[in-house]
């Protein structure tokens, strides 16, 4: 199923890969039409680790 439309496509394109500590990850699909205007998402623990770093690093 597309990520974006939520339409069921034949083609699916992957536009991200969730991964997990605990557990399967698991593929984000959107379609053809789709896949070129969805910006490439970032994994969440990849934010979680970012956000904390930044915070440590250079405070605002
Ligand atoms: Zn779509």
């Amino acid at each position: 199923m597309c990520v974006r439309c939520h339409r069921i496509t034949d083609e699916p394109v992957t536009v991200a890969e969730v991964h997990q500590n605990s557990g399967p990850g698991w593929n984000v699909y959107a379609c053809p039409e789709c896949a070129p205007h969805l910006p490439p998402q970032p994994d969440p623990l990849d934010l979680l680790r970012a956000g904390h770093r930044r915070r440590r690093g250079d405070a605002e």
